[in-house]
């Protein structure tokens, strides 16, 4: 049973009271305002029951309509967001160096090496990236991302800004790895008391070999985890840019 708050009427039907209710709050919320000397005198008045009918109908009608449009400017805010900051990007931000260039450049020296070796292939994948950026404004580099748009990035290539999907960053992920790999056994064959036959040296072998392979940590945490990094790391404030483009 629904129960009117304005007239205590009760209701057995939802879509009943939600016509009363539409209408019983406005003659009861404008109720001093309403203008009694109204008179149309070409018009056949309809008897106070249609007429009741009727408003109800449409104030039911416009209580929906209300809600789509609401519904609509959701979409349309969103939308324009995601215009604007790839707008923002092509008008604003020229990396110095393009994507290609950025994969270029990152060349593990052994500081990353034994990143991952007294750490894991995480903090080594990050290491090699912050060694590219922690000199320079986040601007040059050629992947962005925003405070108010969490874990979605932008990358430069080709001369021109585009979403980055999420593929693409777990790619950029196995491609280090696979570089930390290679950088290893190159590292290893350098190392004299790596290259002696003995047991615990080829087990010691075994627990590098396993680190830079990342088996300890499953792909989705590796991921996500570096994800949530290169975010935290290139993140802009949106703010800062609205006043930007203010001023
Ligand atoms: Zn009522």
């Amino acid at each position: 049973m629904e129960h009117c708050k304005f007239c205590s009427t009760e209701f057995k039907y939802k879509r009943q009271y939600n016509e009363h209710i539409a209408c019983c709050e406005f003659i009861n919320t404008r109720s001093r305002e309403r203008n009694s000397n109204v008179e149309l005198v070409d018009d056949t008045i309809p008897n106070p029951r249609m007429m009741y009918e009727l408003i109800k109908n449409l104030m039911f009608k416009n209580q929906q309509l209300e809600k789509e449009i609401a519904g609509l400017n959701k979409i349309a805010r969103r939308e324009k967001k995601k215009i604007n900051v790839l707008e923002y990007l092509k008008n604003h931000q020229l990396p110095q160096m393009d994507y290609t260039k950025m994969m270029e450049q990152l060349i593990i020296n052994t500081k990353n090496l034994e990143t991952v070796l007294s750490g894991n292939i995480i903090d080594g994948v990050c290491s090699l990236i912050m060694d590219l950026i922690k000199d320079q404004p986040v601007q040059n580099f050629p992947i962005s991302a925003f405070s108010h748009k969490p874990n979605t990035f932008y990358f430069y290539s080709s001369d021109t800004w585009q979403e980055m999907p999420h593929e693409k960053i777990n790619m950029l992920f196995d491609i280090l790895s696979s570089r930390f790999m290679r950088a290893y056994r190159v590292w290893e064959k350098t190392r004299p008391e790596l290259n002696v036959e003995n047991e615990d040296v080829e087990k010691q072998k075994m627990v590098y070999f396993k680190k830079v392979l990342g088996v300890y940590i499953s792909d989705d945490f590796k991921y996500r985890k570096f994800m949530t990094w290169l975010f935290d790391k290139l993140k802009q404030n949106v703010k800062n840019i609205i006043e930007y483009e203010f001023c």
